[in-house]
């Protein structure tokens, strides 16, 4: 069988749309960074470099995985301490400590996933899932969906539990894109999907979706995968069309966004 290329996941579906609320933040030039160019030697160097939010959310991660790889280390008085060892954070900058070790005390104070009964738990630097290969009409796609975590509800339900850190809302599509992944990999069982944020200790409310839900979500992932394609044969056809393939957004994001050195839109002057 052929290589299939194509592919969909909550990550394309973020860098094509933005998320409810977050429309000022969103830039598709950002797309066209990460899919189009990632090989080029500049590019590719940033997108190997984590931003200190992309760490701090991994490590956070890392951290829980660790607390229930060894449940002791919730108890003892210096578990947090051995905790941070393991996962390295004292190589970590200032910020990145500071904002983990919080979320560890967190953890450690409001163990959200002692007692339940885990199916799954990721560390979070697993790299690439398995895809999930799904055909819609003549359309044939890879579908990745990395989960944080499954544990089994009382009444027999799969709880997809996705860690968070950070500000932003949840976007209740990312819990929709979950549940279409489940409906692959769990045919037979009823899922739920929820968010808990590692740094604030705020869980969500509980995502369910109706089969009707479920095939809309799918038809959209189908038809941005579709447009993805498109633009990035555009793209290699003439490499000069960059910006109006992948249309810049230059305000108040460029501060935060990790092309800005290389980027000519940016607004966000990169000290030397
Ligand atoms: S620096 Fe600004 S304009 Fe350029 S890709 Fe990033 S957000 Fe878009």
């Amino acid at each position: 069988m052929n290589k299939i290329w194509q592919f969909a996941s909550y990550n394309l579906l973020a860098l094509f749309s933005p998320a409810v609320g977050q429309e000022h933040w969103h830039c598709d030039m950002k797309r066209g960074f990460t899919k189009a160019r990632k090989k080029e030697l500049q590019v590719k160097a940033l997108l190997e470099q984590d931003t200190p939010w992309q760490k701090i959310g991994l490590l956070a991660q890392k951290g829980v995985y660790e607390f229930h790889r060894d449940t002791q280390l919730l108890d003892s008085s210096d578990g947090i301490e051995r905790v941070a060892e393991i996962i390295q954070l004292n190589q970590e900058s200032i910020e990145v400590q500071n904002r983990v070790t919080h979320s560890l005390e967190n953890y450690r104070k409001s163990p959200i996933l002692v007692g339940k009964n885990i199916i799954k738990l990721s560390r979070g630097d697993e790299g690439f899932p398995e895809p999930i290969l799904i055909q819609h009409g003549n359309y044939l796609f890879n579908f990745y969906a990395a989960i944080d975590c499954i544990f089994l509800e009382p009444d027999g339900r799969l709880h997809i539990l996705d860690l968070k850190t950070g500000k932003s809302e949840f976007d209740r599509r990312q819990g929709f894109i979950y549940l279409l992944a489940a409906r692959y990999l769990y045919p037979q069982q009823l899922a739920i999907a929820s968010f808990y944020n590692l740094e604030t200790c705020h869980w969500s409310d509980p995502i369910t979706a109706t089969s009707v839900q479920l095939d809309a979500m799918r038809m959209e992932l189908a038809r941005i995968s579709q447009q993805h394609q498109r633009d990035l044969w555009r793209y290699r056809q003439n490499p000069a069309d960059f910006a109006t393939i992948f249309p810049p957004n230059p305000g108040p994001s460029c501060q935060y966004c990790q092309f800005n050195s290389i980027c000519q839109f940016s607004t966000f002057e990169v000290s030397a």
